[in-house]
């Protein structure tokens, strides 16, 4: 079940209320330190939750330390496996590359993501992701930085990366809309502390 979180709310007069939040929540009532300490927790009772039964035999599966679980009868040891994923920021002269995805929950514009597939290099899955989504091709993928993001156990891998060809074809199941936008004329963007806000942060500020 998924873990809620009593916090603390001021309201303008000062009076204080409890309420409950989801860990993304979180976020805005701790401390990073304790956000973070919050996100392993959540990772690792995942990791329990969900390995209660051998993948090899069948058996039951108990923990062996905090990082991983042993087959009561084979013996075979699982830690936790992570779901690495991309973020790509693609550039176009002083534009940015942002996407409305259907699955949003808020009418948000974010980064081209989606998940490293099985035999794929990070930069294979960046320009993948980029010709899927929006049928454009890029050049010049560079790193920017990672994030190890608990929902529920992903680690999230952010570059940019130039315009080289193309025109914008949305990927029908996957995107609804998006397209070219100045930093003078930002959609309503996803909140910190996720990945692609610091990203389009940097662009914004002009560090990239
Ligand atoms: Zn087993």
């Amino acid at each position: 079940m998924t873990k809620r979180y009593k916090v603390i709310e001021k309201d303008t007069e000062g009076n204080a209320t409890e309420k409950e939040v989801g860990l993304r929540e979180l976020w805005n009532y701790v401390s990073e330190e304790e956000w973070k300490k919050e996100s392993r927790d959540s990772e690792l009772r995942y990791f329990h939750d969900t390995h209660r039964h051998c993948g090899s035999c069948g058996a039951e599966m108990r923990e062996s330390s905090d990082i991983s679980r042993k087959c009561t009868v084979c013996g075979r040891e699982d830690f936790p496996n992570l779901s690495p994923a991309i973020l790509v920021l693609v550039k176009r002269g002083e534009k940015a590359l942002l996407v409305h995805a259907r699955n949003f929950t808020r009418p948000m514009f974010a980064l081209v993501a989606g998940f490293v597939e099985t035999g794929e290099s990070l930069e294979e899955c960046v320009m993948r992701e980029v010709r899927e989504e929006t049928s454009l091709e890029i050049n010049n993928i560079r790193y920017f930085g990672s994030q190890s993001w608990p929902f529920p156990s992903q680690l999230m891998i952010a570059f940019t990366a130039d315009y080289s060809s193309g025109d914008i074809i949305f990927a029908d199941e996957e995107l609804t809309q998006g397209g070219w936008f100045d930093r003078e004329n930002v959609p309503l963007l996803p909140t910190l502390p996720s990945l692609s806000r610091r990203l389009i942060d940097a662009w914004l500020n002009n560090i990239i």
